[in-house]
């Protein structure tokens, strides 16, 4: 064309063209627009078919429209919720948003070709809900930035949770194929159930003699689970009891109603537990092992998937308590001995081997036993060997009966026996030892002949005698030998001096009951002197007992031993009726205005019963209340509350009281004062240290100021010597007690010492000073 004119038919027939050309793109235009409306309307029924919720991002105003099956599937009603990419962050989990907006850069970027990703979501109602979230519009502006983004939300949460069940499916199984314990598959098997149906509780009974045992349910409370434990199965014990009865399943759409429940509700309902599923657990052949049970905290029966799984459960829980039965029966087989129904040698080999080493982390002490019966072989050989059974039968019942449950008893074989006492007090295995030795000697009858058994007794002590097993066995068959060659019925330690210093204690105990009324003990006495006027104004009236074969027997021995074995209250009756009568006595010599101090063991201020004990005394003896002076060490002040009732009542009644040892112990003046103490007696460690350290001589200082300030007598004990004896002049002390002035001595020395000579010497002593 160009510049030439174009003819009149031209010109027609180009616009005709350009007409013809309109009407294809109008045409075009309205088939692309139907065919776009189309495929919007096939895309929502497709969403709409698949159930997917639809969500549609402005990116540049962060404006997002939320479909409402979007809203839906997170509980939310379509007029809820605002438009806002904010709505979206705030219920997404937030694990998972920074995730899920790395994946949308990704893709908005181009470094993806499609987005897709797997995020959690809370639901209205606070569970999690599984999303899958894809996009698949994006639409650009001229200059190719993303303006908007649209995508679909599926919900995957069953899906999510199949996953899990298999994963959870396959761990178990792998659990019983590795022989984990049985309770930890059990708990393994409820978690697993109560993922997969929130809001269910399981349980898992087992069935042992018709009784109902635990075995795992590791969220139904412990008090629940404890009262049933043990109950015996039948009709109305609960959905659990009832399927074990019957063997059926029993479901229990309401415990508070169900007849089947009225027996054990009272356990359930406090807990919330409102229905229970009960299906029994049966092994391959059949048999009744127990139940699986369900729970949940509204009444409910199952809907097809729950009865699904409870029955699949009871089902794989059957494999596990199987098994585990088996095991147990060969255990049983294997650790216990046939004939005592003790423990085996291979449960002995065992059990030591762990101790063993449990004890060595701990730093523990425990004691092995090692008891050979004597002669033995002739009662098998003479009565027979099943005489020699019922011998080794009752043997083993008598070792029952002596032991603590603690102790673990084995038998070795033959006529050996062990058994391994955890030391909880000093000698407690030489004790066991010699109840065994008691024990087993009473007389048996067997098939009506009378025998008196008799055993030797080893005993070696881990770690001391062995720190190995076999060391450990050896010491102890070593100390069974030297038992046996000391005759029969004896017992001997590996260290022949323990041996020793049991049996010492044994005859202390034994001899100690009668010593009172064999006249074997008696006092002495210790005088107490005022430093100041250096007149003895008392004396500290101390046991002894002389012991026939033993001769002297330390207090610090038998005083003790009277404790243990309950003869405190007998012992201190007697020594303070002694020491009151001795008073009395002194009284009508002339020797006026003594006071008698008498050690009283700490135990008995726990006793309400010993005020009216002292009183009763002091009202037989004819004395005043203030004349007797006890005694008692300074754990009694804080060791418990109760001490200070008897402490008021003896207050009340008058007598002085003292704290002995002082400064040994743990009490401090602030303990003190709750205490209407009148002496505090100043421990001879303190005085024996005093002259040579000069932290001592202040902490006495400190103490006899102290004490004075407070309102208590202060007495100085085991002064020796007469530098002692001035720095406590100096320091203000009022009353000192030791072998400088007198040893403790028998009543007639007292006298003497009460006048003559030996009472000027003292007189002399503590005047010194002013003589110097
Ligand atoms: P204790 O009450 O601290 O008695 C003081 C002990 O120190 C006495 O020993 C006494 O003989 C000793 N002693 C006193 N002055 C000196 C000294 O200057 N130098 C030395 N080296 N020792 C001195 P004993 O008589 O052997 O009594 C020991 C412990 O036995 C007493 O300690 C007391 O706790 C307890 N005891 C004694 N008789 C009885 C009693 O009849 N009943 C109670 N419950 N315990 C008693
Ligand atoms: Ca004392
Ligand atoms: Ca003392």
């Amino acid at each position: 064309m160009g510049n030439t004119k174009r003819t009149k038919s031209q010109l027609l027939e180009e616009m005709q063209q350009l007409r013809s050309e309109l009407t294809a793109i109008k045409l075009m235009t309205e088939k692309q627009t139907h065919e776009l409306s189309v495929s919007e309307e096939r895309f929502s029924l497709a969403m709409r078919g698949a159930n997917d919720g639809l969500w549609d991002w402005n990116l540049e105003t962060d404006e997002v429209y939320y479909s409402p099956r979007w809203k839906s599937m997170l509980g939310y009603a379509e007029s809820e919720l605002e438009n806002k990419l904010s709505t979206w962050a705030s219920l997404v989990h937030p694990d998972d948003k920074e995730i899920a907006l790395e994946k949308v850069r990704d893709y908005l970027d181009g470094r993806k070709d499609s987005f897709e990703v797997e995020m959690r979501m809370r639901h209205k109602d606070g569970h999690e809900v599984f999303v899958l979230s894809r996009a698949f519009l994006v639409t650009r502006g001229s200059d190719g930035k993303p303006l908007r983004l649209v995508g679909t939300h599926v919900d995957i949460t069953e899906r999510k949770k199949t996953e899990a069940y298999d994963g959870k499916q396959a761990e178990i199984l792998a659990m019983i194929a590795i022989g984990r314990p049985a309770p930890e598959i059990y708990d393994a098997i409820a978690l697993m159930y109560e993922a997969r149906h929130p809001g269910m509780r399981c349980a898992m009974l087992e069935l042992n003699d018709n009784k109902l045992l635990h075995g795992g349910s590791p969220n139904l409370p412990k008090e629940y689970c404890d009262a049933l434990h043990g109950m015996e199965n039948g009709p109305s014990v609960g959905s659990c009891g009832a399927s074990t009865y019957t063997g059926q399943r029993v479901l229990v759409e309401n415990i508070d109603t169900d007849p089947k429940w009225a027996k054990i509700k009272h356990f359930a309902l406090p807990h919330g537990m409102r229905c229970c599923w009960s299906e029994p657990i049966r092994n391959s052949e059949g048999k009744v092992l127990g139940a699986f049970s369900m729970y949940y905290n509204h009444p409910a029966l199952p809907n097809e998937r729950e009865l699904k799984d409870l029955i699949a459960a009871a089902r794989l829980t059957g494999i596990v308590m199987e098994r585990d039965q088996a095991q147990k029966r060969i255990w049983t087989l294997a650790y216990t001995d046939e004939l005592t129904g003790l423990a085996s040698r291979a449960a002995f080999i065992q059990h030591i081997e762990e101790i063993t080493k449990a004890y060595c982390r701990h730093n523990r002490r425990f004691g092995l036993l090692y008891i050979d019966l004597d002669d033995f072989k002739r009662v098998n050989d003479s009565l027979g060997h099943d005489a020699g059974d019922l011998l080794l039968k009752t043997i083993a019942q008598r070792l029952i009966t002596t032991c603590r449950e603690s102790d673990f008893i084995a038998r070795l074989g033959g006529d050996e026996f062990c058994i391994l006492i955890e030391e909880m007090e000093e000698e407690y295995a030489a004790h066991v030892a010699k109840r065994c030795l008691e024990a087993i000697s009473q007389p048996i009858e067997v098939y009506s002949r009378k025998i008196t058994p008799a055993c030797s007794i080893g005993i070696a002590y881990f770690p001391d005698d062995g720190e190995d097993p076999s060391i450990l066995l050896k010491a102890a068959d070593i100390s069974l030998y030297s038992a046996k060659e000391n005759g029969k019925n004896h017992y001997a330690f590996y260290r022949a001096e323990l041996t020793q210093k049991a049996e010492y204690r044994f005859q202390i105990e034994q001899s100690l009951r009668e010593a009172i009324e064999n006249q074997e003990l008696s006092l002495v006495y210790q005088p107490q002197i005022n430093i100041e006027t250096g007149e003895i104004f008392g004396a500290e009236a101390l046991s002894r007992w002389f012991h026939p074969q033993l001769g002297q027997v330390p207090p610090g021995d038998f005083i003790a031993t009277a404790e243990r074995i309950g003869m405190n209250k007998t012992l201190t009756e007697w020594v303070l009726q002694t020491a009151c009568s001795q008073l009395v006595a002194w009284k009508k010599q002339g020797f006026k205005a003594l006071r008698m101090a008498v050690n009283i063991s700490p135990s008995l201020f726990l006793d309400q019963e010993f005020v009216r004990l002292v009183k009763r005394i002091i009202d037989e003896a004819g004395i005043a209340p203030a004349e007797l002076e006890l005694e008692v060490t300074e754990g009694i002040v804080q060791t418990d509350p109760r001490n200070l009732i008897v402490f008021q009542d003896l207050k009340d009644l008058g007598v002085l009281l003292s704290i002995d040892d002082f400064g040994t112990g743990y009490s401090s003046f602030a303990s003190l004062k709750h205490l209407m103490v009148d002496y505090l007696k100043i421990d001879k460690y303190f005085i024996d240290d005093m002259l040579s350290d000069e932290k001592t001589l202040t902490l006495v200082g400190s103490m006899v100021k102290m004490g004075q300030k407070l309102g208590y007598g202060i007495i100085a004990e085991g002064v020796e010597t007469q530098a002692q004896l001035k720095i406590l002049k100096d320091l203000n002390c009022e009353i000192v007690q030791g072998y400088l002035f007198s040893k403790p001595v028998d009543a007639d020395s007292i006298s003497g010492l009460l006048t003559g000579e030996a009472h000027k010497k003292i007189l002399h002593q503590c005047r010194l000073d002013k003589i110097a």
